[in-house]
């Protein structure tokens, strides 16, 4: 990662790829006082930038410390990182952390960074593979309760359960792993928010204790305007086998079907192929109405 060519927004300024580094001593690093977006430029704009932003600086909020800039400024800082890297289909990481000044839990006199990075991440499938869907394992760590850790926030310390619940589903052969919450009710996958079909009836995890994802908002909008219901509830994972078809949302997952989790089968289907289709159409830029 660190030997590629290209430009890191750093602290308001374009650094070498190669340059964007921080002190061993950073609280962030130490303690996980560090906060991040994940989103995707497609033709050259950034889709739900300001949304991306907004959780970017509630997030920051949250963990107790202020992004030294303004929305505005991040929304443009974000662009010129594409504009300065030449991309136009690209996946974008803001992220801020505290600083290295002083080295012990609390941190208010800590410099609070910002750098941005933008990358190609393409997505590796075609529709038509992506439609065999991915195979998902049940996680042995549970999403937190509120009361445990910040949990709306996108936060560094939250990812440390999605890495660990991640290799172990890859090392059994699998793409990615499912969760169930602290309640036992099911959560979401490391990266990604769930849903499961049934006919024309969609039904969803209720957000509340994991991040309520802007591809996941965007897909209940886009549900509803294709013909589906859309309910968002505690789900049990002895109910999954109720339904037919089951897909992931999130910025860089974009719309992925799921064949199986644990020993529970779907067929991605119609409602699948819909959804693809129509998050596809949703994420391209709008051209200014026609003169
Ligand atoms: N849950 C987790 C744990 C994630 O990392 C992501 C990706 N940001 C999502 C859900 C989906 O969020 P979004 O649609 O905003 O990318």
């Amino acid at each position: 990662m660190d030997q590629r060519d290209g430009w890191i927004w750093y602290d308001g300024a374009m650094v070498p790829w190669g340059d964007a580094k921080v002190h061993v001593l950073t609280h962030g690093l130490h303690y996980a006082s560090s906060v991040f977006e994940g989103e995707r430029a497609y033709g050259g704009e950034i889709f739900k930038l300001r949304e991306h932003t907004d959780r970017l600086i509630f997030s920051a909020d949250t963990l107790d410390f202020e992004l030294p800039y303004s929305a505005d400024e991040i929304d443009e800082a974000c662009r010129q990182v594409l504009a300065k890297n030449s991309l136009v289909d690209a996946y974008v990481r803001p992220v801020a952390w505290r600083g290295s000044e002083e080295l012990s839990v609390p941190a208010r006199n800590n410099k609070v960074h910002l750098a941005i990075a933008a990358w190609v991440w393409p997505s590796y499938f075609s529709p038509e593979e992506k439609l065999k869907g991915i195979r998902l394992e049940w996680s042995k760590w549970r999403r937190p309760s509120p009361e445990t850790i910040p949990c709306k926030a996108k936060a560094a310390g939250l990812y440390m359960i999605c890495t660990l619940s991640k290799h172990a589903a890859m090392d059994n052969g699998f793409a990615d792993a499912l969760m169930l919450d602290y309640r036992g009710y099911v959560a979401e996958a490391t990266g990604a928010n769930v849903f499961f079909v049934k006919g024309k009836e969609i039904t969803t995890p209720k957000p509340d204790c994991f991040l309520d994802g802007i591809t996941r908002r965007t897909l209940i909008d886009l549900a509803k305007r294709n013909g589906y219901t859309v309910t968002e509830r505690h789900m049990k994972p002895e109910e999954l086998g109720q339904f037919d078809e089951c897909f992931l949302t999130g910025t860089a997952a974009e719309v992925t079907p799921v064949s199986l989790i644990g020993d529970v089968a779907f067929t991605p289907g119609e409602a699948c192929r819909t959804l693809m289709d129509a998050y596809s159409v949703e994420v391209q830029p709008k051209k200014a109405a026609a003169e």
